[in-house]
């Protein structure tokens, strides 16, 4: 047992993925769960993920060690005001955000002194929501970025470190703005190009639309499981890493356009070369671990392969249904 009470707020991808894998290990003395909607909370405790439920924040923190924010980024201001004077001393207070720099700027002022902030991010996620969607291997092998600030004691930054790796994740401590400018890249612009292309098709016009939609697994398929990603959580990951992902946005469409001139000028050698050089990326995220090496993502085939219409009866477009995605934000 590495801490008496753990304290979630928020109890949906991530947070219910949390309490199962905090379970699964005996991490912990006791989970409280506290969540916004009394639906949400009801659910969470037909699920047996906690030990107390409550919709009051302040009192799900109160008495805990380690108390870890699951809420949208938006949300942090209002949550952090609620729980600030229930704060335990000696608590660790930490947060799965997506975006950190913000995210110490909204907290930060309103941690006590005696309690350590240690901002964190899981690089792992899918494109579902809610207290079922969670699962406890979710962070198994994955790995987890910390962002504490240099006044935070380096004991407390072990015992998270220590507990994220209990849970199965790798850790890597950087800074709030790095990680801001590394996530961009990696997870934000491309969940705004999946936005895009998905947004592109959605409006054409419906003959076109359903032959796309008939012909997805040429390509457009693979976009559409990011772009089923939780539209307020991305919203709030827009409107928090504005700059970061502005930075890279502008890179990305300079790129764009040199691939735009090569397609206009028949450079048959350009895009060849390019094409080569992100089959290698690709490659080397395999050789990580990051990413399966199996043919089609993985998809099943043939006798393996569910019906079509069982997956994708809950979306416009045909989705992956299963768990394995190892997609963040
Ligand atoms: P989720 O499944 O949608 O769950 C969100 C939770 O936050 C629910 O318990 C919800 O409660 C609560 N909530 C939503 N809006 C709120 C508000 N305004 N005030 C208070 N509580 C609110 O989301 P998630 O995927 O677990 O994401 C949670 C955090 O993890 C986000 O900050 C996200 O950036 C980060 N993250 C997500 C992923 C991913 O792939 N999904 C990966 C890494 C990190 P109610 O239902 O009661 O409203």
């Amino acid at each position: 047992m590495m801490f008496e009470k753990i304290a979630l707020i928020g109890i949906g991808l991530i947070g219910s993925s949390i309490a199962r894998a905090v379970h699964q290990h005996g991490l912990a003395g006791s989970i409280a769960i506290s969540t916004r909607k009394a639906e949400t909370l009801a659910e969470a405790r037909a699920l047996g993920l906690g030990d107390s439920y409550t919709l009051d924040s302040a009192e799900a923190v109160r008495g805990a060690d380690l108390v870890i924010l699951c809420v949208p980024v938006g949300a942090y201001g209002a949550v952090m005001a609620d729980i600030a004077q229930s704060l335990r001393p000696g608590a660790i207070l930490s947060d799965v955000g997506s975006v950190k720099e913000h995210v110490v700027k909204v907290l930060a002022p309103l941690v006590p002194k005696d309690v350590s902030l240690i901002p964190g991010h899981p690089i792992a996620g899918t494109e579902y929501s809610g207290p079922a969607a969670g699962f406890a291997e979710l962070f198994v092998g994955r790995w987890c970025v910390l962002t504490p600030g240099p006044e935070v004691a380096p004991q407390a930054v072990a015992k998270l470190r220590g507990f994220w790796q209990a849970i199965g994740s790798k850790v890597e401590i950087m800074d709030p703005g790095h990680h801001d400018m590394v996530l961009a890249i990696t997870s934000h612009v491309p969940h705004l190009v999946a936005y895009n292309i998905v947004g592109t098709v959605a409006d054409l016009e419906a003959a076109t639309q359903s032959e796309v939609i008939k012909f997805s697994a040429s390509g457009f398929r693979d976009f559409t499981r990011i772009a089923a990603s939780d539209p307020v959580m991305w919203r709030d990951v827009f409107l928090t890493n504005r700059d970061a992902v502005l930075e890279m946005l502008g890179r990305f469409l300079e790129d764009l356009s040199v691939l735009q001139r090569a397609v206009r000028m028949s450079d048959g050698p350009a895009l060849e070369a390019m094409f080569t050089r992100t089959r290698a990326i690709r490659r080397s995220i395999i050789d990580a671990g990051q990413e399966t090496a199996i043919a089609d993502f993985g998809r099943p085939h043939g006798a393996e392969a569910p019906a079509v219409a069982e997956v994708s009866e809950n979306s416009a477009f045909v989705a992956r249904a299963d768990h394995g995605g190892g997609d963040d934000a």
